[in-house]
Formats: C-alpha cells, structure tokens, sequence
C-alpha cells in the first residue's frame, strides 16, 4: 500500500505533489520521491528520500525539481528494504522515463531477470523498476502504448503512473 500521485498543469508540479503526498502520508511512510519534467533543461529532475515527507521537502530546499508535470510517491516497502535507492520514482537508463508504483508486480523476478539478461541494469531491489524498463523497451512513439504493453506482461494488483520525456 501506498500513496501516488501525479500533476500536469500551469503550475509548479513539485508543491502540489507535495501536498498530495502530505495527504497521503498514511498509506506508506518508510520513503517518498517525486520527478518532473524540466522543460528548460530537457531532463527529468528526481528527488527521492528514506524517512517521512519531511526529509523529502528539506531535501527539495536544496535540490529543487522544475517543472509543471510531475509524478509523487510515498512508499510502504514490499520488496528491497526502505532506502531512498528503493524509493519511487524509479528512471530507466536513459532517464527519459519515471515510474512510481503502487502494489507487487508477482512475476518480477522472471522479468527481471529477462531484462537482466538482454543488459537492462538494475540499481533498485524493488519490483517496481521492472516497469521502467519494460516501457522504456517497449517505447517505439507512445507513452500509452508502452505502458499498456508493459502493463501487460506484469501480473498481480497494481497501478503505475509514468512521464517521459519523449
Ligand atoms: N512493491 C513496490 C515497492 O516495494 C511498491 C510498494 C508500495 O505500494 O508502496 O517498492
């Protein structure tokens, strides 16, 4: 169980996540991230941090994340240990692709090590970073349809919200 939340709008994303994370604190409070997409820079800005929201926010003071479309997460762990390596957002390689995860993927561990295999790497022990990537192989032109297929190929309960950069 945890807490996600998204934004896409006029205004600034990292504040309005924020609260929406604040609100859902409840749901999962071992860590918590967001992403956003830095038009100016091209780039997904990612903070990410073990403990309550509040090490989350004092961390934001120092690295802020631009950008008016963003995607939040407060984690209630269920596969790696609470860290802010397993925090979500989890980022392919590339990092043109942001995942946060709410539920178990059940065959995680056959796909990761598909993935694994055909030299996608891992820096998380979670399930969730088996999403990412799978959209980012999957990714030919739309974020839909890489999500669906990925989506489609990761078994249990579950609901992910992704950005690209694309
Ligand atoms: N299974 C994911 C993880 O352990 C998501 C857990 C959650 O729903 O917070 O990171």
């Amino acid at each position: 169980m945890c807490g996600i939340v998204g934004y896409v709008g006029g205004k600034k994303a990292a504040p309005i996540l924020i609260d929406g994370l604040i609100r859902l604190e409840y749901r999962g409070y071992d860590s918590s991230g967001i992403a956003t997409i830095d038009e100016k820079l091209n780039e997904i800005a990612l903070v990410k941090e073990k403990g309550k929201i509040k090490q989350l926010v004092d961390k934001l003071k120092v690295r802020e994340c631009k950008g008016s479309i963003g995607i939040g997460h407060t984690r209630w762990a269920t596969h790696g240990a609470p860290s802010s390596i397993n925090a979500h957002p989890h980022l392919d390689e590339s990092k043109r692709f942001a995942v946060v995860h709410n539920g178990i993927f059940e065959n995680f561990q056959e796909i990761r090590s598909e993935l694994i295999s055909e030299g996608y790497v891992f820096l998380s022990e979670t399930d969730t970073e088996c999403a990412v990537h799978l959209i980012r192989k999957y990714y030919r032109n739309s974020l839909k349809d890489a999500v669906e297929r990925a989506a489609s190929k990761l078994k249990g309960s579950f609901v992910i919200l992704a950005m690209s950069l694309e």
